[in-house]
């Protein structure tokens, strides 16, 4: 274990960042959203809990090229887009996001591989932040989540110090900066691991989130609150873009002045023409829609993995501007007979 003051931490991300890409949360701009961008120095960072655009961008981005076709006197040849090479360093992960991850690599890692999402989590060390502050809207422990300690290297912040312990191999490739700019230490944290997962446990949302259940799709697909609370959905999609574990794409040809680029999207299963097909369009209202997304979390994710597809972040609890959030679903599915 490594620790250093906390302002001993502007020196260990300048030795980061002369060898790796770092990434860490920040908040500015015309509406003050948080999220993760690439560590210049000197700015401030934002370490209060999770941050509105979560970890997922990094590494499955809103939009990507994922090939390129240049056309030259009437012929094409696909020119490949290159994947990730060097190592990149996050800085500043929660847990929940962490875990999102892990929902996203039984998706993208499993046959047919997605290579670019591979090789951006192969090349990435992830250092979590022990979450202090805990919003509302938070319920990760009812996943399973460890909000005190996850990632490749562990950090907390306590009375004034950084604590950094490392967790993988991977985690391993930071030792040497570590060793530089922090002080070895065989200090315990475990209290203070301990008083994070409380608070997060104690969060208002987690009383509700204990009320999941593991009921089976034919048990809960017909329940009249699909009805109830899908009446006021905008279907603006905000949820499914700030879910952590939400993964749907579309694909798209533009025009370029050489030839053709071939990008991918994040869509939403919100959205009326979502898998719209020349068939026709298989979830034809909002109610579908909208109980597809949250079957999808709570049902047939967990049927198909064995884990729900929620982490718990909150963000669509924070974030629907309709309030129709999957804490609502979870309490209307735990009250509901068929
Ligand atoms: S549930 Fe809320 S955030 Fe999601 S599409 Fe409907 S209105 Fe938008
Ligand atoms: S469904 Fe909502 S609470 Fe669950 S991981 Fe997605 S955004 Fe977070």
């Amino acid at each position: 274990m490594y620790k250093c003051g906390i302002n001993g931490l502007s020196r260990l991300f300048g030795a980061i960042s002369e060898k790796y890409t770092l990434y860490a949360p920040k908040k500015h701009g015309v509406n003050s959203v948080s999220q993760f961008e690439p560590y210049g120095g000197g700015e401030d960072l934002y370490l209060s809990g999770n941050t509105d655009r979560g970890l997922k961008e990094l590494f499955f981005p809103q939009y990507e090229p994922v090939a390129r076709f240049i056309e030259k006197d009437g012929d094409l040849t696909v020119k490949e887009i290159e994947k990730q090479s060097g190592y990149t360093v996050v800085f500043g992960a929660a847990a929940c996001d962490i875990k999102g991850l892990e929902i996203l690599d039984l998706v993208f890692l499993k046959e047919p591989v997605d290579e670019f999402y591979k090789s951006r989590r192969e090349k990435s060390i992830i250092i979590s932040l022990g979450c202090d502050s805990p919003s509302e809207t938070c319920f990760c422990t009812c996943f399973g989540v460890d909000p005190g300690k996850s990632g490749d290297i562990s950090a907390i912040k306590s009375d004034g110090f950084y604590y950094f312990e490392i967790l993988t191999e991977k985690g391993r490739l930071l030792e040497s900066a570590l060793a530089s700019f922090c002080e070895k230490t065989d200090e315990d944290i475990e209290d203070q691991r301990e008083k994070i997962r409380k608070r997060a446990a104690s969060m208002p949302a987690a009383a509700i989130g204990a009320r999941l259940t593991d009921k089976k799709t034919e048990e809960v697909f017909d329940l009249p609150l699909w009805a109830k609370l899908s009446e006021h959905c905008l279907g603006c999609g905000a949820c499914t873009y700030l879910c952590p574990t939400c993964q749907c794409y579309d694909i798209k040809d533009d025009r370029t002045k050489d030839g053709v680029i071939r990008c991918r999207f994040w869509d939403s299963c919100m959205y009326s023409d979502f898998t719209k097909m020349s068939a026709g369009q298989p979830r034809l209202t909002q109610k579908e829609r909208y109980r597809q997304r949250f079957m999808h979390k709570l049902v047939y994710f967990r049927e198909n993995n064995g884990v729900f597809g929620c982490v718990g972040c909150g963000r669509c609890v924070r974030k629907c501007p309709s309030s129709l959030h999957i804490l609502k679903v979870i309490k209307e599915i735990s009250e509901n007979e068929r």
